[in-house]
């Protein structure tokens, strides 16, 4: 009797411990772990149901019970936009370089490279950092963000000063694509390096030069302004970095999309936010920049101005078509769009 008892007590702990270890590797109700392995095959299943446009299991794994959805979607509305997009979608390769932890959160450092035709005889690149949250023991899809650092590079402080203004004033406008950008370079701050160049020359003559980083680091954006404006005040210096911050948030859109923006629209777009920039300062600080321009004859100051007002000589119905008439008219932009492509 006592064997008997002994017997089914063993097979008992025996069966549940067998149960406890399954459920914890995750074989039973394909639950998920809060570490790489459980995130990894969970991206690599989304990125697969992508490719075989399998929106509804799509739908089923990542968006039906999904806590972290402002707004509920329906499945038929779900799998009616997702075939929408797809239309031009053909396979897309998934090369997965980190996952960096944060609290809830990890941020997946991916490279997305994607067919354009069914031959894939021509590729598209596609590069950010995709957020995955942990919630309700699962993990789900949580947006897209361009920058993980959370300190950012030591730059000097009237950059600093400057920026804070720029964003400030950025989300003071009535544009939401304005307010939107300025979240955007919020977002990217710390990913966002600025330094004084040594020389003129190791900048090509230039006010300020964004540089394209080519070794794909997406963990530091590189603006260089020139020595001349050590002595500027901060306007002038913000009214130079808005025109370098456009470039930066353009390039990561294009890293993000992977589709490169024609570089005489980038530049005319950073025109055109320089412009919208000055709009949104006070008398005061207008009434400073004249007083700049008039009385101490700002050289650099004055060379904005006056591409400001050669502008508005352009043909165009509006500052946008006129910026891209003068841009590519520009000698000097004719050259640096050149190399660019
Ligand atoms: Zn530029």
């Amino acid at each position: 009797m006592n064997r008997y008892l002994n017997l089914k007590t063993y097979t008992f702990m025996f069966l549940f411990i067998l149960g406890f270890l399954l459920y914890w590797f995750g074989y039973i109700g394909n639950k998920d772990s809060f570490n790489a392995t459980s995130l990894k095959r969970n991206y690599e299943l989304l990125v697969g149901l992508e490719n075989s446009k399998d929106f509804e299991r799509l739908y089923d794994e990542f968006y039906l019970n999904n806590p972290l959805l402002g707004k509920p979607i329906t499945k038929e509305k779900f799998v009616e936009t997702k075939l929408k997009k797809s239309v031009n979608n053909f396979n897309a390769e998934l090369k997965l370089h980190s996952i960096t932890f944060n609290n809830n959160d990890a941020f997946i450092n991916r490279l997305i490279v994607d067919c354009i035709d069914e031959e894939c005889s021509q590729t598209r690149k596609r590069r950010a950092y995709k957020k995955w949250t942990f919630a309700n023991n699962q993990w789900f899809p949580n947006g897209e963000v361009m920058c993980i650092r959370n300190n950012p590079y030591t730059i000097p402080p009237e950059f600093e000063r400057s920026i804070s203004l720029i964003i400030q004033r950025a989300k003071t406008s009535d544009f939401s694509s304005t307010n939107e950008w300025a979240k955007s370079i919020e977002e990217s701050k710390n990913c966002i390096d600025i330094q004084y160049a040594n020389t003129d020359e190791e900048i090509i003559g230039a006010e300020g030069l964004f540089t394209f980083n080519k070794d794909n680091n997406i963990e530091r954006y590189s603006i260089l302004v020139s020595p001349r404006y050590q002595v500027k005040d901060d306007l002038i210096t913000a009214f130079l970095l808005v025109h370098e911050l456009s470039h930066v948030i353009n390039y990561q859109q294009s890293l993000s999309t992977g589709e490169m923006a024609d570089c005489f629209e980038d530049e005319a777009n950073a025109f055109g936010n320089q412009n919208e920039f000055i709009a949104l300062l006070n008398d005061e600080e207008l009434q400073s920049l004249n007083l700049r321009a008039n009385y101490s004859k700002s050289h650099e100051l004055n060379n904005m101005i006056q591409v400001y007002n050669e502008i508005l000589n352009f043909e165009g119905e509006n500052y946008s078509e006129k910026t891209l008439n003068y841009v590519k008219s520009s000698p000097y932009y004719q050259s640096q769009c050149r190399n660019f492509n």
